[in-house]
């Protein structure tokens, strides 16, 4: 099967299996899912959907959030490991935000990404899930899923991130980037797959 029939094939079987895939990540706005996509960096949303309503009682905008010393900040988000540069990195991205974006956040990949702890992946994030704008962010999931399946060979998560782009329908992008981690999720762990009960399974899988 060509590599373009695959991907239309492991696309309705996503869309069937996750039609309405939710925002993994709790938040009230661009703001608050701006610092909740910063906290994930090798943490489980679970565990920041745990931390940030009590971050967001303290503070829920860059103005709240500078009143804050990056020590409280650090003590509040330490469950979600790497807590001094994450905090650092809230803080100092909140200032800024304040002092060139008029406290909101900007609706343009550079800008996001000129932010402190804010890389290309964690700005996809924002511009899709927050701005509806057409994005592919690519995580461990999606980067193993893409390769599983054969739809992309690339080392890097921006390699993958082209050749997904090039495969999938662009006013599919940000659904999909949700359904491919839904199924990572639940079918296709990094250490061990249960090929029996896959739905994307032999047909798909150059690990089969
Ligand atoms: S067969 Fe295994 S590797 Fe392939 S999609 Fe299913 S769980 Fe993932």
């Amino acid at each position: 099967m060509r590599k373009k029939e695959r991907a239309e094939k492991i696309h309705r079987i996503l869309a069937k299996l996750y039609p309405a895939p939710a925002i993994p990540l709790h938040h009230r706005d661009n703001y608050t899912l701006l610092i909740a996509v910063v906290l994930s960096a090798q943490c489980t949303d679970a565990r920041v959907n745990l931390i940030t309503p009590k971050l967001f009682a303290k503070a829920s905008s860059p103005q709240e959030m500078v009143q804050l010393s990056i020590s409280e900040i650090e003590a509040i988000i330490r469950p979600c490991g790497l807590a001094p540069r994450k905090a650092r990195a809230i803080w100092t991205l909140s200032r800024l935000l304040i002092e060139k974006h008029q406290g909101e956040v900007p609706n343009a990949f550079e800008a996001l990404e000129e932010l402190p702890g804010v890389g290309h992946k964690t700005a996809s994030v924002v511009m899709a899930q927050g701005f509806n704008v057409a994005a592919f962010p690519v995580d461990t999931h999606i980067h193993r899923c893409a390769q599983r399946w054969g739809l992309s060979s690339g080392k890097s998560v921006k390699q993958t991130e082209i050749d997904l782009k090039r495969l999938f329908p662009k006013k599919d992008w940000i659904k999909l980037h949700l359904q491919i981690i839904y199924f990572a999720r639940e079918f296709c762990p990094s250490r061990r797959h249960d090929a029996a009960n896959c739905p994307i399974c032999s047909w798909a899988c150059g690990v089969m």
